[in-house]
């Protein structure tokens, strides 16, 4: 354990092996060997486009220009999540990025919107939110001081073939071949080199899994150990395609539920990606497939892809010498576009908690805690769009609907339509405004606001509700049409 750590090797080259090779490369490049194995034959599991706010950070923290990647992903810009059908059939709503309204301190602004509506507003709520707004109309530009929040929807394949470059000219050293062996050291269980089907060995001091849902390392050879939500998010089935784009390039990703799932829609600049996520207990492969291919637009540019997977969390992220990111270490499932994001969170944990000079066990374990956090609270707001819905359509839904949720949940369901309190939990990912927006979205109307919002008299609520709102439209009004803004911002060569 106390080796000084010199070389690392990670294991899979999807987005997570390149994202982790791209942060560890570009830091810690001059003092590490690195090598980073992947198998053509294996491939990658092909989808994972849609994304939030933070990859940006990420890409400042690396020093990637949004230009350059946007153009070599063939990228769009994202302002949120269309739900369509999920609080009820035929009813929509949008998570966007932004923050909806102005809080006072004491009360959020849902309290400032509950009030009006009680005096007989029938505004909704997302017209007080520059990014809903502007998703809605199709229009995006790049504003002062960050006035609008964003993420993008990129072609998964090029992403890694962009970070592969990256990586490459901070010196990691790509492998392509089969790992077919990974050998122990028998005093500690530590892993000790990787065998490929050539018969190379790879030896290292610290590896990375990012082996995808076969978890070749923390798993099959650590024994790690799973931890099962599928009771809480019972889809475990996928089938994707890609089709040709028949109209422009919306900013905002569509999540389109049905009887036994939901279906997402991706608009890339050359392309959209579309996928059906459904439980296998509800509905079997064969129909899910035709149900997704009659439900697309545009000549089919693949055959359709089926992905099982198993919703749930690895027990420990970082197990002995061996840290697991991406689809090794857990899936939720895609609905909020969070596993991207949980990989860039967990490689900048370990970039802050790096064993350079030997692995420490406290290290380990504040890696696991802060993972573990994480996680939950993910967790739960993805269950919080299944188990709160007007939809009693199916035995799909009707099993959501009433599902008993963790502990954790219950607590801000109840705390929500009780008070239309909130309350963001210290580094939680996502913030007060996405609760709402999704609580609302889904159909949960709080019973009271809070009564400091009552100090305000009638005429000065009326104003300082249209003074919002006059603004976003305004400011809407201003915005470019978001496929213009992309063939001029971001165009992709080919
Ligand atoms: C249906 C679905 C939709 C998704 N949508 C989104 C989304 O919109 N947004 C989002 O953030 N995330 C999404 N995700 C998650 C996202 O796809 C993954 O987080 C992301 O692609 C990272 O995958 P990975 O790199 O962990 O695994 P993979 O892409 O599976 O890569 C595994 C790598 O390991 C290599 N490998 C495996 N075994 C061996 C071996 N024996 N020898 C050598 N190499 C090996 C493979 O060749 C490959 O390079 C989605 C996931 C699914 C299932």
């Amino acid at each position: 354990m106390d080796q000084k750590i010199n070389k690392v090797v990670i294991a899979g080259g999807g987005t997570a092996g390149w994202m982790a090779a791209a942060a560890i490369s570009k830091i810690l490049g001059k003092v590490l060997d690195i090598t980073l194995i992947e198998s053509d034959e294996i491939g990658t599991v092909g989808v994972g486009e849609a994304t939030i706010p933070p990859l940006m950070s990420y890409h400042q923290l690396l020093d990637i220009k949004e230009q350059d990647f946007m153009a070599a992903t063939q990228a769009t810009f994202k302002l949120g999540i269309a739900f369509e059908g999920w609080r009820d059939v035929n009813e929509n709503y949008i998570h966007s990025f932004g923050t909806t309204g102005r809080d006072h301190w004491t009360a959020g602004f849902q309290h400032f919107w509950l009030k009006d509506r009680s005096r007989g507003s029938t505004r909704d709520y997302g017209e007080y939110c520059l990014e809903l707004i502007a998703a809605e109309h199709n229009k995006f530009a790049h504003l002062p001081k960050a006035g609008l929040n964003y993420a993008y929807h990129i072609d998964a394949t090029l992403y890694a073939r962009f970070l592969r470059k990256f990586s490459e000219g901070f010196g990691v050293k790509r492998v392509e071949g089969k790992i077919n062996q990974v050998a122990t050291w028998p005093e500690n269980g530590f892993i000790k080199s990787l065998t490929l089907e050539s018969g190379q060995v790879i030896e290292g001091d610290l590896f990375i899994d990012c082996t995808g849902f076969r978890g070749l390392l923390i798993e099959q050879t650590l024994k790690t150990g799973y931890k099962d939500w599928s009771h809480w998010l019972p889809c475990d089935s996928a089938v994707a395609v890609q089709t040709e784009s028949l109209i422009e390039a919306i900013p905002y990703t569509r999540a389109i539920a049905h009887e036994s799932g939901w279906q997402w829609r991706i608009p890339l600049q050359h392309r959209v990606g579309n996928g059906m996520v459904y439980s296998s207990q509800y509905i079997d492969d064969d129909d899910a497939k035709r149900k997704l291919l009659k439900n697309i637009s545009g000549g089919r540019l693949t055959d359709p892809l089926q992905i099982k997977f198993r919703t749930g969390r690895r027990l420990k992220n970082w197990n002995k010498n061996c840290i697991a990111l991406g689809l090794a270490s857990g899936f939720l499932e895609p609905l909020e576009s969070t596993s991207i994001h949980l990989i860039q969170r967990g490689v900048l944990r370990l970039m802050q908690l790096f064993p350079i000079t030997g692995i420490k066990q406290p290290d380990v374990d504040e890696y696991n805690k802060q993972s573990l956090l994480e996680i939950h609270n993910i967790r739960d707001f993805i269950i919080l769009h299944y188990k709160v819905t007007n939809r009693q359509d199916s035995p799909f839904w009707r099993y959501c609907r009433s599902m008993q949720v963790p502990d954790s949940l219950q607590h801000r369901i109840d705390l929500f339509r009780e008070s239309a309190r909130v309350f963001k939990i210290p580094n939680e990912l996502f913030g007060e405004n996405s609760w709402i927006q999704v609580m609302l979205g889904q159909g949960l109307i709080p019973e009271q606001y809070h009564q400091t919002v009552d100090v305000m008299g009638d005429q000065e609520l009326t104003r300082f509700m249209e003074n919002i709102r006059t603004h976003v439209e305004r400011t809407v009004a201003k915005l470019p049409n978001h496929q213009a803004y992309v063939e001029q911002y971001c165009k992709a060569k080919a």
